[in-house]
């Protein structure tokens, strides 16, 4: 088994890992961090759970680490990482701070629903990495803001749920505007390697190595799945149930409505249950601090 520490990446990156307790990268990792080190594009096929994130945020570090731009601290940023929602751009950030402690460099994370302002401040700073949602990261280059000639990576994360969204058009935009993809590192992680993902990747890569987690499954070997089929009526006794029953630290359920999720809210509530609410028209600094309070164990 391959360790951290043979993959060569730089002493300040491995410091980090050793500090989390990680020794082994998991087999996306051992597969698209020595490849992107070479400089080699990567079109990846896996799910979150796999370690991708660490897959593209290790080998993208140990880049701008190594190259001698970081000499010179510059204005502006690096390498950008787009991905669809907030919250996994807050996440892929909070990655970055943690595998990048020593090295170093910065980031900064754009995303909408908050103001410009202290995104304005950041990037004016000069920032090395930037982790975006496409559609605010458009506001601020159409308002000259943000300056991306000087990308030399570009990570697009969940690729195929930026076409569920309907922000590849923005995605697309974003792309044809950076540094030609012979001259930069493109790394692009998706659920699935779809026919629409892989023209994308046509469009916008260099020759780029496909990698693939686990080959034919979708989730990741370290989850359990169960599935239960109630009647409407059943449905709220067994989650009450399901929650006595294995009493998880944090869970989370989904819903199709905004509505329902605050009538299982106040159902949970009755039930001594601390639950949050986050739907899309809780505002944005709502919605991290119950996020933050749900990380914690509060909720
Ligand atoms: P991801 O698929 O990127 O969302 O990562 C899933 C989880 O695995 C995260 O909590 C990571 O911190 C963790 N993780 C990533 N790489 C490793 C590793 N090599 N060893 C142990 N845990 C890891």
């Amino acid at each position: 088994m391959t360790t951290f520490a043979q993959l060569g990446l730089a002493p300040e990156i491995l410091r980090a890992l050793v500090a989390k307790g990680y020794e082994n990268p998991t087999p996306i990792q051992a597969q698209a961090i020595p490849a992107a080190m070479q400089g080699r594009d990567i079109l990846g096929a896996a799910q979150t759970g796999t370690g991708k994130t660490a897959g593209f945020a290790l080998p993208l570090l140990h880049r701008l680490v190594t190259s001698k731009a970081q000499l010179v601290r510059q204005r502006a940023p690096r390498a950008l990482v787009l991905t669809p929602t907030r919250e996994l751009a807050a996440q892929v950030e909070e990655s970055f701070r943690t595998y990048g402690a020593y090295t170093g460099l910065s980031s900064t994370v754009i995303f909408g629903g908050v103001g410009m302002g202290n995104q304005i401040t950041a990037l004016r700073q000069g920032v090395d990495i930037v982790i975006a949602t496409p559609g605010r990261l458009l506001d601020h280059m159409q308002q000259r803001t943000v300056d991306l000639s000087k990308i030399d990576t570009l990570i697009l994360d969940e690729a195929d749920r930026m076409f569920d969204l309907g922000f590849i058009a923005d995605v697309r935009y974003v792309m044809r505007r950076l540094p030609d993809r012979g001259e930069r590192l493109t790394m692009m992680f998706s659920a699935t390697l779809s026919l629409r993902v892989l023209e994308l990747a046509y469009e916008h890569m260099h020759n780029p190595k496909k990698l693939a987690a686990d080959a034919g499954t979708k989730t990741a070997a370290r989850v359990t799945q169960s599935v239960y089929f109630p009647a409407g009526e059943e449905k709220m006794p067994l989650l009450l149930g399901i929650l006595a029953t294995f009493k998880p630290t944090r869970a989370i359920v989904f819903v199709n409505t905004k509505h329902v999720a605050e009538k299982i809210q106040r159902t949970l509530e009755r039930n001594q249950q601390l639950a949050g609410v986050l739907s899309g028209d809780v505002p944005q600094r709502k919605r991290m601090t119950l996020l933050e309070r749900f990380k914690k164990g509060e909720i």
